[in-house]
């Protein structure tokens, strides 16, 4: 299914323009101003094809989010559809659009008990920034000026804009730019359990997580702390899957302390972990605020939301002074054409029983990729259902990573791009996030092309002399 096709684009000069003139995100401008980027030009299913006609097994679904797969015909005409009848009017104060108010029923009824209201925006980082200013809001109108105070991760993935990359707790990702500082943002241990302190047992690794969240909240003083933000399965941090419990544990110690419970799944939600939404479904817990995106439109449009419960609505909703506003939200929140993008996804969804499929299909995934255990340079393979990752290291015993200039992880998606098979390389990591509508055939596939991979690279390392197998 990833034949070549006969495309009549002009390759070479789409990259020239884009060279000199796209300032792309995430990139690496050193190899980028070289090679360039692949045009990427037409895609079906779970394949993409670049301008040359070559076909690949999209095993990144875009970037986690093109989760019913590409060309589906009935999302795009509804978005057609939608945009002849009214492409757009503003949602501030007394407006609406027949979506927007369809969506929001739609989607606070799907969603975890009591979050019954939806602030719409563009992406990830904005429904967590609109998270966070929110929340900030909500203390001052209960009159607790001093609680503002967000706990989050390292490793922690929650966006890049100037606030969600201050969330945002992996390291790499905050080399050469500012971030607010600590007056606003506090950050605990990422509950990786693969890099637990050696000799503790999950359940131990539990308690010490706990313990220190625990002991943050203290030493910050509870009265400073307004939120915690996590995501259920930490994605671009490498697919950390917590500890059993670890977020009910969490969850009650916000409870314990009057902490609101921020629950980013802008990645898991929409069928990913098999479940419109994984917080309660999956992790027994009931977040205050939660933030999705993605999977919402299943990328065929910009579309995010931030959830918010009833009990927390009653307070932000009540006016701070006669003719005061609400001052929060962006010219394209309820977009009406990319809420009926997100309209016509959760209908396929429920129509084709993507959940279903994900939650049959994804312990396969699941079992197939821990196949790849048995190769040397796995150290570990991690994951649940349709978000998986495959972890290289130089070492199986010690965990050691291979040097930073190898770069294994980009060796091993460029040998797998060669083999017609893409997936997403994050520093030493292998990370898969396909479309929710693989097969069995099409994970065989992928899987295999891993190890394919994965070995020829081994081979590679040896004969240059960075391993020694
Ligand atoms: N939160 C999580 C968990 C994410 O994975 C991402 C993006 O990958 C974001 C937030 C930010 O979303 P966006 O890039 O749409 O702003």
């Amino acid at each position: 299914d990833t034949a070549r096709r006969n495309f009549a684009y002009d390759t070479e000069a789409i990259r020239a323009k884009d060279v000199a003139h796209h300032v792309h995100p995430w990139t690496d401008f050193a190899d980028f101003e070289k090679t360039g980027s692949m045009v990427v030009a037409e895609a079906e299913g779970a394949t993409i094809y670049d301008s040359e006609g070559q076909g690949y097994l999209d095993g990144i679904g875009g970037l986690w989010c093109v989760n019913l797969g590409y060309g589906r015909d009935e999302i795009a005409q509804a978005m057609a559809d939608q945009a002849r009848r009214m492409v757009y009017y503003s949602s501030f104060g007394h407006h609406t659009s027949v979506p927007a108010a369809e969506l929001a029923a739609k989607v606070t009824g799907l969603a975890p008990a009591g979050l019954n209201h939806v602030l719409f925006g563009t992406g990830g980082s904005m429904a967590n920034d609109t998270a966070i200013r929110i929340v900030h809001f909500y203390f001052n109108r209960l009159g607790k000026p001093r609680k503002k105070k967000i706990i989050t991760r390292h490793d922690g993935y929650h966006g890049s804009t100037y606030l969600a990359m201050s969330l945002t707790g992996v390291a790499f990702d905050h080399q050469g730019f500012d971030l607010v500082g600590e007056e606003l943002i506090a950050r605990i241990s990422a509950p990786n359990c693969y890099r637990r302190p050696a000799g503790t047992t999950e359940a131990e690794f539990l308690d010490l997580l706990a313990g220190e969240f625990e002991a943050k909240v203290l030493e910050l003083g509870p009265e400073t702390v307004a939120a915690f933000i996590a995501e259920p399965i930490m994605g671009a941090g490498g697919v950390v899957v917590a500890p059993a419990g670890y977020h009910r544990r969490i969850w009650e110690l916000c409870r314990k302390y009057e902490i609101l419970y921020i629950a980013d799944e802008v990645v898991t939600a929409f069928g990913r972990l098999g479940h419109f939404f994984a917080s309660e479904a999956v992790f027994g817990m009931q977040p205050d605020i939660l933030t999705c995106a993605k999977g919402f439109s299943s990328a065929y449009a910009p579309l995010s939301g931030t959830l918010i419960s009833d009990a927390f609505h009653e307070v932000i909703s009540v006016p701070q002074a006669p003719g005061a506003l609400f001052t929060h939200g962006f010219t394209y929140s309820g977009h009406p054409v990319c809420c009926a993008a997100g309209l016509k996804t959760i209908e396929i969804m429920e129509r084709e029983d993507i959940c279903g499929h994900v939650r049959r299909v994804g312990p396969y995934f699941e079992r197939r990729l821990k196949s790849l255990s048995d190769l040397p340079l796995v150290g570990d393979v991690r994951g649940s259902h349709f978000m998986l990752c495959v972890e290289n290291v130089a070492d199986k015993e010690t965990k050691a990573l291979l040097p930073g200039e190898v770069q294994i992880g980009k060796r091993i998606a460029a040998a797998a791009q060669a083999r017609g098979v893409l997936v997403r390389p994050i520093a030493h990591l292998n990370v898969l996030s396909p479309p929710l509508i693989l097969t069995e055939a099409q994970i065989d596939r992928m899987v295999e092309t891993l190890r394919d991979s994965i070995l020829a690279v081994q081979d590679d390392l040896v004969r240059e002399g960075h391993w020694r197998g």
